[in-house]
């Protein structure tokens, strides 16, 4: 039977670890999020960043729009962000309303700023093999995560299946930075189940519920599931196959309380250690 692999506790480990700093620091970090689109989930994840930024004593300044936002006021908000010293950290909720050009805006955030790491530079530093200023968030989380559990990443083989920009290829770029070797699987890869059969390291990250059965899964390989999919509108689902795959993995993430928690928390340190680079 695998270990279940407890993204909460290690999340509120790291909450603890910012509050104090925060407490004992002057000036406060400041996080910025935006949202101008009205899909319920992304209202509610941007609460709980609210919420969050709140309770580790953030200053935290939200801006919501309706539909008739334009590009150009989007635009102009964006510049005051990047000019407003109490802002460290700028987040733009995705997806946008579709009127609006989400890789223009994305493009528009002061890299300085970016603290969901989604900046083209900031991109290009993970893949360079550099620092970017802030890390991809869940990536990261997951990095945290494996680490925390002193799963040994060296030398092993990874397969991540997912290539979108947010998790999958920063992911990569992460896993390799960590001397695993790294496979990227996606909807047009042909034989999944022969691929991640033999992963050391299984991460799935696709959005569809059961899509990584315990046949496709090698014996005590760490399996970590990053998918959401909203069921019967309340119940969250992973894509792993959680019940049976558990008894053949070494580690496992559940869904909730897994992936989702980490995430969070590595936008609250980005934030953090956004502030502190602003204010050497
Ligand atoms: P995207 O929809 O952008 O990407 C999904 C990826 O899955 C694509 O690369 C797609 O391939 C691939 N895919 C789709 N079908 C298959 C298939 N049959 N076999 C193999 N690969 C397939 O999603 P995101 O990366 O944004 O998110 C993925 C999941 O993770 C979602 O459920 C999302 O809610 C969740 N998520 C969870 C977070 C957390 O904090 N726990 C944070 C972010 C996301 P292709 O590129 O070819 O289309």
């Amino acid at each position: 039977m695998g270990e279940i692999i407890d993204g909460k506790k290690i999340a509120s480990q790291l909450f603890e670890d910012l509050k104090i700093k925060v407490q004992k620091s002057i000036d406060k970090p400041g996080l910025a999020v935006v949202l101008a689109n009205d899909n319920p989930s992304s209202k509610i994840y941007v609460a709980s960043k609210e919420k969050k930024s709140l309770e580790l004593g953030y200053r935290s300044y939200v801006y919501r729009f309706d539909k008739s936002i334009t590009m150009g006021k989007l635009i102009e908000l964006i510049h005051e962000l990047n000019e407003n010293k109490k802002v460290n950290g700028i987040l733009v909720q995705l997806p946008l309303y579709e009127h609006l050009d989400e890789q223009k805006i994305i493009e528009l955030i002061n890299p300085k700023k970016d603290v969901d790491g989604f900046h083209p530079i900031n991109v290009g530093k993970l893949y360079c093999g550099l620092e970017p200023w802030a890390k991809c968030c869940t990536p990261k989380g997951i990095i945290k995560l494996l680490k925390g559990y002193n799963i040994q990443i060296e030398g092993k083989h990874a397969v991540v299946v997912g290539r979108s920009n947010i998790v999958g290829k920063p992911l990569a770029a992460l896993l390799l930075k960590e001397n695993a070797t790294v496979t990227i699987a996606h909807s047009k890869t042909k034989n999944l189940k022969a691929l991640t059969k033999t992963a050391d390291i299984l991460i799935s990250a696709v959005g569809r519920p059961n899509i990584i059965t315990a046949d496709m899964v090698k014996k005590g390989a760490v399996v970590i599931d990053v998918g959401i999919t909203k069921q019967y509108d309340r119940f969250l689902k992973g894509d792993v196959d959680f019940d049976k795959v558990k008894s053949i993995a070494s580690y496992i993430t559940p869904v909730p309380g897994g992936v989702g928690p980490m995430t969070i928390a590595c936008l609250m340190e980005n934030t953090y250690e956004l502030f502190l680079e602003q204010n050497k």
